[in-house]
């Protein structure tokens, strides 16, 4: 088990790659608080959770929200004790030209795709450094500008997940001392309903033609990621940013 015993937070993981992260951490002996906007289907996972042999939570939380967020982790530390791993994965997108994207457009993207990151980090990380051990993982892009890539239509996307990167060397500066690594990883396309966008709009033809893999990546291959940095395995590693994109970054 390569996170036996630990207590794992994970956002927006009612469906999509964060339920593949709950599950992941779950068959490697973590137990999981399942977080959402929407606590229907929380339940769900968190039975598959139970059904593995460990114990689970199904907690509404807006990520965005600074009560849900420190609610969550109170309840996370009542229930479990402690918190030792957070994996910052929920994330919203939306497709606009620049020149239409309005204030309210903006705002919710960077409110919930990188606020909501510095408000669960914080409220995680508090209960963490009493502990002096914690793995906090954040879910960015290969759409994040510097070491990453642009597309049309998601500049406030795009801005959010670089603005991940950078929080996590931040942090990474501050914890990694106080025994918390943070890393961040940036995937490409994966098959979720984020990816649906393309798939509806014909274009995933051409979007195969620049991923040397030729295929879209899988929930489970970014949870696998996950596992590892969560664990003892990657101890040495914190202020990261990994991509797993199947090659896209290279062409
Ligand atoms: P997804 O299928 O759309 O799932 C996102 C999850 O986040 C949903 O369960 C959603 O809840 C939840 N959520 C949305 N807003 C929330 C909020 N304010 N508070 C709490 N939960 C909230 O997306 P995904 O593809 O699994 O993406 C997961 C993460 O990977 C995101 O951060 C995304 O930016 C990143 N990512 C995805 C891709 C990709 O190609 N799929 C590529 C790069 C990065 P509801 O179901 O209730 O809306």
């Amino acid at each position: 088990m390569r996170v036996g015993g630990k207590t794992a937070i994970v956002t927006g993981a009612r469906r999509g790659i964060g339920r593949a992260i709950a599950l992941a951490l779950a068959r490697e002996g973590a137990n999981v608080v399942v977080g959402d906007i929407g606590r229907e289907d929380c339940q769900k996972v968190v039975d598959e959770i139970k059904g593995l042999g460990r114990r689970g939570l199904a907690l509404k939380c807006d990520v965005s929200s600074t009560d849900d967020v420190e609610d969550m982790v109170r309840r996370t530390v009542a229930e479990f004790g402690r918190v030792d791993i957070l994996v910052n994965n929920a994330g919203i997108i939306s497709y606009k030209p620049f020149l239409e994207l309005t204030d309210e457009d903006w705002d919710k993207t960077l409110n919930v795709n990188l606020k909501g990151q510095f408000l669960c980090a914080r409220a995680a990380a508090r209960d963490m450094v009493k502990n002096k051990w914690g793995r906090i993982i954040n879910i960015a892009s290969i759409s994040s500008g510097g070491c990453g890539i642009a597309f049309p239509l998601i500049a406030h996307y795009t801005a959010s997940k670089g603005g991940v990167v950078a929080l996590t060397e931040a942090l990474a500066l501050e914890l990694t001392p106080q025994g918390i690594n943070v890393n961040a990883i940036c995937p490409g396309a994966i098959d979720t309903d984020m990816a649906k966008g393309v798939k509806e709009s014909g274009q995933l033809a051409q979007v195969l033609t620049r991923i040397p893999k030729g295929r879209l990546g899988q929930p489970e291959e970014i949870a696998r990621l996950v596992v590892f940095l969560a664990s003892e395995e990657s101890d040495y590693m914190s202020g990261s940013a990994i991509v797993i994109d199947g090659g896209w970054l290279t062409t």
